[in-house]
C-alpha cells in the first residue's frame, strides 16, 4: 500500500522542479527527499552558473568600457598631436603672412617714393620758368 503511495508522488528525473509528495504524514517519503537534494543541488549548481556568467558578462561589459576609455585617450592624444601641429602650422602661415605685409609696406614706400622723386622731376623743369 505504501508504494503505490509512491508511485504517485511527482519527482523531476533531473531535478528541474521540486518533488511533490503524495504520501500522506508529515515527512516526505524517501525518494521524495532524494528528489528534493537532488533538486537543490541541481538549483544550486544553476544558481553558480547564473553567478558566473554575470560575473563572465561583467568582466566582459568592463574589458569593453577600457577597450572604449583607451581607444578615446589614444583619439585624444592624437587630436592633441594634430592640433599642435596645426597651431605650429598657423604659427609658421602668420609669421610669413607678416613678412608679407612687411614686404609690401617697403615696396609701397619705395613705390611712393619713386612717384615722389618723378613728381619733383616733372616739376622742377616747369618750376624754372616761372622763376
Ligand atoms: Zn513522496
Amino acid at each position: 500500500m505504501p508504494k503505490a503511495k509512491v508511485r504517485g508522488c511527482y519527482q523531476s528525473s533531473v531535478g528541474a522542479r521540486p518533488p511533490r509528495c503524495y504520501v500522506v504524514g508529515s515527512v516526505m517519503c524517501p525518494p521524495c527527499v532524494n528528489a528534493l537534494g537532488i533538486y537543490k543541488r541541481v538549483k544550486a549548481n544553476k544558481a553558480a552558473k547564473r553567478r558566473q556568467d554575470n560575473r563572465a558578462s561583467a568582466a566582459r561589459s568592463r574589458q569593453k568600457k577600457d577597450q572604449k576609455t583607451s581607444d578615446i585617450h589614444s583619439d585624444h592624444l592624437a587630436l592633441t598631436a594634430e592640433f599642435e601641429e596645426l597651431a605650429q602650422e598657423l604659427a609658421d602661415i602668420t609669421r610669413a603672412s607678416q613678412a608679407l605685409a612687411a614686404a609690401i609696406t617697403i615696396k609701397s614706400e619705395e613705390r611712393n617714393g619713386l612717384v615722389h622723386a618723378k613728381n619733383l622731376r616733372s616739376v622742377s623743369p616747369s618750376a624754372h620758368p616761372s622763376k
